[in-house]
């Protein structure tokens, strides 16, 4: 099933990474309490009524995460989240990833780089030099599955050689959560970011997990919410929504080994098409819904469009900053020039995206692939 959308004609939508198709049952959630008045922090009854929807979110997302519910603050985003974990060490030493979200990159302008293989997996040899040369870092953040590729990270390993050193590990599980194992305990790590879009709930709220024992940075000021650590009223409809969603994403997370199959089954058929694609990460682990692919001949504005006049949505590698396509700085850490960075497609699935979805895109990629070639 594709997205349904009258404005932009929207019939199949593969962009799950950007933004995943709400559940219905969070939409309904959301909206019957977007129609329901209670400030969380007023004492009366309603405002009691909203508080339960927080606390019964906080359960729910610390279920995803296996942590407590006191281990739960509620942000705006995972923008907030990262923001929040790496603002205390900005004038420490931080080491972070070459392929890192925008957000982490700019929440640590004076990082030191750790840079990925071709295969787009964090180069651990030069990751453990990273760590013991010089100063030991405070704080090292990594993104457990790239947003681009797909490609899962070795937090585990890479949270222990941190910890040997005494940082701290922040990793931004955002394209990780429903789609993997996201337990706190299990990957090792000090703080974890996550976004409720990004497992089909709404946008605008996210939740910084901190482990037990350690107190992340005040990073917005004003009122007492979130145990005193995060001002501002809360999103109740929004957080609501957000365990919603965790509580179903847990529920599904074995759906992305069907994903798995189909997005596997698509690369074949793409490969069948144009045996001159490149799959970006396709040796290393990867969650079951991603796939970016490179067919340096035609840029990926090109091939974008035509999907899109066919009513495809899928997003290229690159980003569009003062009218100009820049090629994917994760794309280029991974060692492809800059005409294959700027081919390169990125096909995300979700708990909608059925094989007619993908035969959909399939007829249309193949038709502009031959017109173009
Ligand atoms: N981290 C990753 C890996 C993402 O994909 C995104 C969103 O694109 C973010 C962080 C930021 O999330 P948000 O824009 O919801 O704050």
């Amino acid at each position: 099933m594709g997205k349904k959308n009258e404005e932009n004609m929207i019939k199949t939508y593969l962009d799950y990474n950007a933004t995943a198709l709400i559940r219905p049952d969070v939409l309904s959630l959301v909206t019957q309490i977007m129609g329901e008045v209670g400030n969380a922090s007023s004492v009366h009854g309603a405002g009691r009524h909203a508080r339960k929807y927080i606390e019964d979110a906080r359960r729910q997302v610390a279920a995803l995460c296996n942590v407590t519910s006191e281990q739960i603050i509620f942000t705006s985003g995972a923008t907030e989240s990262i923001n929040t974990a790496l603002c205390g060490y900005r004038d420490k030493r931080i080491l972070i990833s070459a392929i890192e979200h925008p957000a982490t990159i700019a929440a640590a302008p004076h990082a030191d780089i750790i840079p990925v293989t071709s295969d787009g997996v964090i180069d651990m040899s030069a990751y453990k030099k990273m760590l013991n040369d010089g100063a030991p870092p405070a704080l090292v953040s990594v993104m457990l599955v790239n947003s681009e590729t797909g490609v899962i990270q070795p937090i585990v390993e890479m949270a222990k050689l941190a910890h040997d050193v005494g940082a701290l590990f922040h990793t931004d599980a955002v394209q990780g959560a429903g789609r993997i194992d996201i337990s706190m305990d299990k990957l090792n790590v000090d703080f974890m970011s996550l976004s409720a879009h990004k497992m089909a709930g709404p946008q605008g709220v996210g939740a910084l997990i901190t482990r037990e024992g350690l107190q992340p940075v005040k990073f917005m000021l004003g009122g007492g919410q979130e145990q005193n650590y995060r001002a501002g009223t809360h999103n109740t409809a929004g957080i609501a929504g957000m365990g919603l969603a965790a509580e179903l994403a847990a529920q599904h997370i074995t759906d992305y080994t069907t994903l798995e199959k189909l997005r596997d089954d698509m690369e074949a058929r793409m490969r069948n098409i144009s045996n001159d694609i490149i799959i970006y990460g396709e040796q290393a682990p990867r969650v079951g819904n991603t796939s970016n692919i490179g067919l340096q001949d035609i840029p990926a504005q090109t091939q974008m469009m035509a999907l899109d006049l066919d009513g495809i949505a899928v997003s290229s590698g690159s980003a569009c900053s003062s009218g100009a396509f820049k090629p994917s700085h994760v794309l280029t850490a991974m060692g492809a020039n800059k005409a294959e960075a700027k081919s390169a497609l990125r096909i995300s699935m979700g708990w909608a995206t059925t094989p007619a979805d993908i035969d959909r895109f399939l007829e249309s990629w193949k038709k502009l692939v031959n017109r173009e070639k």
